[in-house]
């Protein structure tokens, strides 16, 4: 059986520093707000490149964090529109309407899967106060001309980095291409906590700051309360989990890399395109999606029969979610129909070179 993804190996593979680090913790009696938190902050603003990272309690409170501050620095009042990929994971949205905030929903390039910079523009109102770039799957947006864009009309660029830990644009981090950046440490994700954990990155002293209180009951100083804040906090023992593992973030990475370049290279069935890829280390496939314009449901279990685990990212877009059933009658056909064609294959740092093997033999014989 080739399973999609085995945490438990992904453990294993750290062992027995893993255990190591985690019952230092458990006797140091200090597990909230200590050493290991703020050294995490200091070493992932360090490998992102930016001034400032708040540890959190998850990708969801960070995204949330960010328009909040935001919010209470007056930058942004409720009502105000935030552009956002329509095929995006649904937490994105989630933090935008958390917030009283309204998400503009843009259609992805069906070749990247990611926010169509051509089509942005169209959006823009005089209330739209931010763009977010999802860089989904693991690759970084087209940066450049949507940084040029938010430039001109003075709108913010939040990076939802949930799953493009060490993913580079143009020599820079992913979590330090705009002006704010939420991860998401979900014992899945490229760089994972072995619980909910996240992170809010800028270069922003002043966001920081009331990120850093917002997420603490709206405190800085015990019992003086700035703001109507929320309790969303990265424990000890996650801050210890994820220093420990950021040493093999890059390391990790490339052996990803190194079975996407190969599933890119060997897969060869008519039925399935496979996505390219120039810009190499702009990638870390956290998920590793080729589309099925016909039968992806049928491939999909007929790869289960053959013994291996295949995911789709995602099989229904958020504008069809019964939670945002006001968006029903919305249209997105190029999101509908990357809903409609994906597959996600296992690929993982803990996969082995026999098991890719086995995935491309199974894909090429599909008729
Ligand atoms: C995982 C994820 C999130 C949310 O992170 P959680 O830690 O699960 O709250 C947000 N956005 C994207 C794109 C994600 O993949």
């Amino acid at each position: 059986m080739v399973n999609y993804l085995e945490l438990k190996k992904v453990s294993d593979s750290f062992q027995p520093e893993l255990s190591a680090t985690i019952e230092k913790v458990v006797q140091s009696g200090w597990y909230l707000f200590g050493e290991e938190k703020k050294a995490f902050e200091e070493e992932f603003a360090a490998y992102c490149g930016t001034n400032f990272c708040v540890g959190v309690g998850n990708g969801l409170d960070a995204l949330t964090l960010i328009f909040s501050g935001y919010m209470e620095m007056g930058v942004m009042q409720p009502g105000d529109e935030i552009i956002v990929p329509a095929n995006t994971y649904i937490a994105s949205i989630l933090a935008i309407t958390r917030c009283g905030l309204t998400p503009v929903l843009c259609e992805p390039r069906l070749d990247t899967f990611l926010l169509d910079e051509e089509k942005i523009e169209a959006l823009i109102t005089p209330r739209t106060k931010a763009i977010m770039a999802v860089h989904l799957y693991g690759r970084v947006c087209a940066m450049d001309p949507i940084t040029i864009l938010a430039k001109r009309h003075h709108l913010k660029l939040v990076e939802d980095s949930a799953q493009a830990h060490g993913a580079i644009y143009k020599g820079k981090k992913a979590g330090n291409l705009g002006d704010a950046a939420a991860f998401s440490f979900y014992p899945g994700k490229n760089l994972g906590a072995l619980s909910d954990a996240g992170a809010v990155m800028t270069n922003d002293a002043d966001l920081a700051k009331v990120v850093r209180a917002l997420s603490n009951y709206g405190s800085l100083t015990k019992y003086t309360h700035l703001y109507k804040g929320i309790n969303s906090r990265m424990d000890e023992i996650q801050a210890a989990v994820l220093r420990l593992k950021l040493k093999r973030l890059d390391k990790d990475n490339e052996v990803r890399r190194a079975y996407a370049e190969r599933y890119i290279r060997e897969i060869h069935n008519p039925r399935m395109i496979v996505p390219e890829y120039p810009c190499r280390e702009g990638h870390v496939f956290h998920i590793f999606a080729l589309r099925v314009p016909e039968l992806r449901d049928q491939l999909q279990l007929w790869l289960k029969d053959e013994g291996i685990e295949t995911q789709i990212h995602y099989p229904k877009p958020p504008h069809l979610q019964e939670a945002y059933k006001e968006w029903k009658s919305l249209s997105f056909p190029v999101t509908e129909k990357i809903h409609n064609e994906v597959l996600s294959l296992p690929l993982s740092p803990v996969h082995t070179a026999e098991e890719i093997t086995r995935v491309i033999d199974a894909l090429n014989r599909f008729v």
